[in-house]
């Protein structure tokens, strides 16, 4: 499953950020995961689910936000925002867009539980 491989991944991420602040527990987590990054958000919570069994984030809520597929058109400089495939621009109708944003998966935040917070 190629969503464990991200989490194992993501928890390389968490881990180091824990070790850093020396927190003990790791209360959520906040993915971003683009449409187009080809993860399903209900497996990564599922994987994340079982991954974190025995670690600082069991336990942890994991939150995905979903980000929408974000285009610019260079022909007439619009930008256009999708929520399926749909390459074309929305002001022009130009199929020559650029894919900005949606491709992404990151971690976007780690609330951590520490001693001296
Ligand atoms: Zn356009």
């Amino acid at each position: 499953m190629h969503e464990l491989s991200l989490v194992a991944s993501i928890f390389e991420i968490i881990e180091a950020e824990a070790a850093k602040h020396g927190a003990a527990r790791v209360i959520s987590v906040t993915l971003k995961v683009g449409v187009l990054s080809g993860a399903v958000p209900d497996l990564l919570v599922s994987a994340f689910e079982a991954y974190r069994q025995g670690t600082r984030a069991e336990g942890s809520r994991l939150d995905v936000v979903a980000v929408p597929i974000r285009l610019r058109c260079p022909d007439c400089g619009g930008s256009t925002v999708r929520e399926d495939a749909d390459f074309s621009c929305a002001a022009c109708g130009s199929r020559r867009v650029e894919i900005v944003e949606g491709r992404e998966l990151l971690v976007e935040r780690i609330e951590l539980e520490t001693d001296d917070a």
